[in-house]
C-alpha cells in the first residue's frame, strides 16, 4: 500500500512538472517532464535534461525517454532513448544488438 501512496505523489509530482513550463535558465538546469505514461504498471516519463556541464549552451538535453523503476528500495530511472518503447521491448532490443555484435566478432575471426 506504500507504494501506491508513493506513486500518488509522483504522480502529482509529475502533474506540477508538467504545468511549470520550461522558462529561462533556472528551468534549463532541473530535470523536466514533458509527458509521462503508464505501460503495465511502469511509469514511463519524456524529459529534458540538463548535463550538467557548465559551459553547456545547448541545455538542457532531449526530450528523452526514461522508465522509472525500482532497484532495491530506491527508485531510479532507465534511460530508454529519443524514440518511446518500453522497458520489454528496450531490453530485446538491447539483446538483439549485443548478439549481432557477437555474430560481426565472429565473422570477422572465421
Ligand atoms: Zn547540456
Amino acid at each position: 500500500m506504500e507504494n501506491s501512496k508513493k506513486e500518488t505523489e509522483n504522480k502529482k509530482q509529475e502533474e506540477r512538472n508538467q504545468a511549470r513550463k520550461y522558462i529561462g535558465k533556472a528551468e534549463s538546469r532541473r530535470f523536466c517532464v514533458v509527458e509521462s505514461r503508464v505501460i503495465d504498471r511502469i511509469t514511463y516519463q519524456n524529459a529534458k535534461v540538463p548535463c550538467g556541464k557548465k559551459r553547456c549552451t545547448t541545455c538542457p538535453h532531449g526530450p528523452y525517454w526514461y522508465a522509472r523503476v525500482w532497484h532495491g528500495d530506491k527508485r531510479t530511472r532507465v534511460y530508454i532513448g529519443k524514440e518511446f518503447m518500453t522497458l520489454n521491448e528496450f531490453n530485446l532490443k538491447k539483446r538483439i544488438e549485443k548478439l549481432e555484435k557477437e555474430k560481426k566478432e565472429w565473422k570477422e575471426r572465421s
